[in-house]
């Protein structure tokens, strides 16, 4: 016994020296820091997978329909490998001898394939779906999301409060609770199924209108500490930040928004084309939320992901900027959400800390009032809580513009 304790204190007291030892050498850190968050989000998601069953959850793949008129449904049903209880579903059969009739008396070929492929894209859904994780998933956001707001709210967001929000969320909604469902999954999946299938997934759209309703509610709250894309990129983007929101190696990326956010909008409309007119989807082998379900990646997929997990050392969330469907809808709901951040002008010195430590371009956008082009806010709480006069809110307050001249007299004390 008193050898094992010898020996626990031992490897505490090891830890803590080689933790110290990294605090002398904060690039070192970050780099280990890197590795280290990569390695675990990928192992722990692999061992989650199989405890929960290990489903691919990628898009599902219906196969061209081999139809003939003069087929018969039981005919129709081996060339395509369809059970009798499949054809009874498709066919709405009230018996067995139905399966005798011909397909022409269910309508033209044409017709049937329609509502035979939309029928099967519609059962293989709801196949794929763990139906358990679903609404666990959902009651866990509706827990934590008012959770964070609430705290955010009422105390500071230090360093260490929001690496441990972020933390929390990888861990809850990306590790333990897998890719699927997310808010991008809601938008791209349901383009996808719709050029594959003309299919329309209903539970599908709940959780869409649910997403949206959070950014209508309370701003980009969702993707701010629930999406668990958004919290990796988040997380590793504060990894190579100091506590005063300094980049640790290299510089910040800060791209213009409306480069930014034309590459997102045409990524989105070639993602829209491809999948209705080819059905495929363009998204699927660099998906970057199968980082949580990382058996499933190709090659590509890896490289992908990798460049742009590195990627988020230097850039604020590169993946909601550049690519995610679910960024670019969210950004127009968030136009009318009913919380935003907003600055009171009377209590401003115009020291510009606040668009100094935001991650984006938002905060600068909002001083300029800047109205038509202002930026996705990540409710990250960033500007609130550098801002030395409290003049920041994220309040039902509405925006106004700074007075005339008012950045223009130069830094007040
Ligand atoms: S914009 Fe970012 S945080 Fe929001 S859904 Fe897309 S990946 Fe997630
Ligand atoms: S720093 Fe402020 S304005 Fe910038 S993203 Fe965070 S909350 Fe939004």
């Amino acid at each position: 016994m008193d050898i094992a304790v010898s020996l626990c204190r031992a490897i505490v007291e090891k830890m803590l020296s080689g933790a110290a030892q990294m605090g002398k050498y904060p690039k070192v850190k970050t780099v280990a820091s890197f590795f280290v968050v990569v390695l675990l989000v990928t192992g722990l998601s692999i061992i989650s997978v199989h405890i929960w069953g290990g489903k691919p959850e990628e898009a599902i793949h219906i196969e061209e329909l081999k139809i003939d008129d003069e087929m018969t449904l039981s005919e129709f049903g081996q060339a395509n490998d369809l059970p009798n209880n499949v054809l009874k579903e498709l066919f709405d059969l009230k018996s067995p001898s139905d399966l005798g009739k011909r397909l022409d008396e269910y309508g033209t070929a044409e017709q049937i394939t329609v509502m035979a492929t939309r029928k099967l894209a519609l059962t293989s859904e709801a196949a794929s779906k763990n139906w358990v994780k679903i609404p666990l998933k959902f009651g866990l956001w509706f827990i934590f999301l008012p959770g964070v707001f609430l705290y955010c709210r009422k105390r500071k967001v230090t360093s260490v409060t929001r690496k441990g929000f972020l933390c929390a969320s990888v861990l809850i909604f990306g590790i333990i609770m897998g890719a699927d469902p997310s808010p991008m999954g809601t938008v791209k999946d349901a383009i996808h199924l719709y050029g594959t299938a003309q299919a329309i997934f209903p539970p599908r759209m709940i959780a869409l209108m649910i997403f949206l309703a959070l950014v209508f509610l309370a701003n980009k709250y969702i993707c701010a500490w629930g999406c668990q894309v958004g919290t990796l990129q988040d997380m590793i983007f504060r990894i190579n930040q100091t506590d005063k929101h300094k980049t640790i190696i290299g510089k910040k990326i800060v791209l213009p928004f409306t480069f930014t956010n034309t590459v997102r909008i045409v990524f989105l409309v070639l993602f829209t084309i491809v999948a209705l007119s080819w059905g495929s989807d363009i998204v699927e082998p660099i998906d970057p939320f199968k980082v949580y379900n990382p058996m499933y990646l190709g090659l590509g997929g890896m490289i992908f992901i990798g460049l742009l997990l590195v990627a988020s050392l230097f850039m604020y969330r590169p993946w909601c900027h550049l690519f995610c469907p679910f960024g670019l809808v969210g950004w127009l709901v968030e136009k009318v959400s009913r919380v935003r951040v907003s600055v009171d002008y009377d209590t401003c010195i115009a020291c510009g800390k606040c668009a100094e430590a935001c991650p984006s371009t938002v905060m600068s956008a909002i001083l300029k009032q800047d109205k038509k082009v202002i930026p996705d806010c990540f409710a990250c709480y960033t500007c609130r809580d550098v801002c030395p006069t409290g003049s920041i809110r994220f309040s039902t307050r509405q925006r106004t513009v700074p007075p005339m001249d008012h950045f223009k007299k130069g830094k007040k004390e």
